[in-house]
């Protein structure tokens, strides 16, 4: 059994790590770079029960289990680590604290109200995203998987044209008993070829400082008012390389047709970095190391797309994750192995996601370069 998985994103190289845990051939096959979109750029947050009392409930918690034993199933380190989480507030405006007691998060700044504890080390956790989705691809690859850079530019369909029978890259058939459409946003391209609802790439903007160990292994979510009224969002990610992620300031800027092309909007980073350094001044003089933006892929009913593609034989997607494409690669690469090569998924119920739920896109509605959020 050869499988085809379109796109080395996170979901992607799970998804081949999995099959080839079952002895099938697994060939990635990814335009840019592995990890070079949202999967390498992402907070990688991991939560057991944020997403409890949604459908997404039983994917998300068997997520969670998975990642913290893949750190002895494959060897390895990509900061895996579980942490405390807070939530809190802060304005431009300052006057955070109005005489309240110290807060237990201590290297923010007076204007940061620490006032909820989110998650413990029992319910929240994190990956270094870019290390964690190499280290799936590298295992997968010790177990027989392959990686192919190329552009995935069609499908091929067998004689009879019900079944699948390979794709088209760069001009050339790779020839496969399956294909996984998994390219994150990247995947409304698919609509073109199969019968597949809207995918669509939402912007964040983050930043990655080297703090060193001046920051403690707490996760932040914070609500910031800016100097205009806007409110934030601001997520901050201490790391275990020395390192603190921070994201937000979402926009809906398009998505362009190259993975490489994807740049932060004009102003975004110089008003997010502004905002990190009224949040700590550990950040405002920390070293800056990234300043990047990248999309994450959202649906219509904002319910990743998992099963099979209704209309031809052997074609599959995995995609539109959302906030939750980290957290949620594990089992979604469980899941679409067991379903490619057993016929049903045992370990997650994938009814939720099944993609004949939505309407597929009219390709002639596909407007390259100009797809935006609904
Ligand atoms: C700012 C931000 C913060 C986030 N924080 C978190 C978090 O803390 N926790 C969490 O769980 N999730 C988080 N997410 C969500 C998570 O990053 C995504 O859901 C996840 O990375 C999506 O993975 P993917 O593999 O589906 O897509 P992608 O990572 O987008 O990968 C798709 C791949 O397909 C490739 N591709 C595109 N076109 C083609 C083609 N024609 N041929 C071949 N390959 C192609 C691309 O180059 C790319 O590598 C965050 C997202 C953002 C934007």
């Amino acid at each position: 059994m050869r499988v085809l998985i379109c796109g080395g994103g996170v979901i992607g190289a799970s998804i081949a790590y999995f099959l080839s845990c079952r002895g099938a051939e697994a060939i990635v096959i990814e335009r840019t770079g592995i990890a070079c979109a949202a999967s390498g750029k992402s907070g990688g947050f991991l939560a057991l029960d944020w997403c409890d009392g949604s459908p997404l409930e039983s994917l998300a918690r068997r997520s969670f289990a998975l990642h913290g034993s893949l750190p002895e199933m494959i060897g390895g380190d990509w900061g895996y680590r579980r942490l405390v989480t807070y939530g809190g507030f802060a304005s431009a405006q300052g006057g955070g604290r109005r005489g309240r007691a110290a807060n237990v998060v201590d290297w923010v700044s007076d204007d940061v109200v620490v006032d909820r504890r989110l998650g413990s080390t029992e319910t929240t956790a994190q990956v270094h995203p870019r290390e964690f989705t190499a280290a799936m691809m590298r295992a997968a690859e010790a177990q027989g998987a392959g990686l192919r850079l190329g552009q995935v530019t069609g499908i091929v369909r067998d004689g009879r044209g019900s079944r699948v029978g390979g794709v088209e890259v760069d001009g050339e058939t790779i020839e496969g008993d399956a294909v996984v459409i998994a390219m994150g946003p990247w995947s409304i391209l698919a609509a073109q070829w199969l019968s597949l609802p809207p995918v669509f790439g939402l912007k964040g903007h983050s930043l990655v400082f080297e703090t060193g160990s001046k920051v403690p292994a707490e996760a932040l979510f914070l609500e910031y008012q800016d100097a205009s009224g806007e409110v934030h969002g601001p997520e901050v990610f201490p790391r275990t390389d020395g390192t603190t992620y921070v994201c937000a300031i979402s926009s809906e800027s398009p998505l362009p047709i190259d993975p490489a092309e994807v740049t932060p909007d004009p102003g975004a980073i110089d008003r997010l970095q502004a905002m990190c350094a009224r949040l700590s001044s550990t950040l405002g003089g920390a070293n800056v190391l990234a300043r990047q933006a990248c999309h994450r892929p959202v649906t219509q009913d904002g319910l990743p797309l998992i099963g099979q593609i209704p209309g031809l034989e052997g074609a599959y997607v995995a995609t539109g994750h959302s906030v939750w494409g980290i957290l949620n690669a594990p089992a979604t690469g469980e899941a679409v192995s067991e379903l490619i090569l057993d016929g049903v998924s045992r370990s997650v119920d994938l009814a939720p996601f099944d993609p004949a739920r939505l309407a597929p896109l009219d390709p002639a509605r596909l407007r390259t370069n100009a797809e935006r959020r609904p």
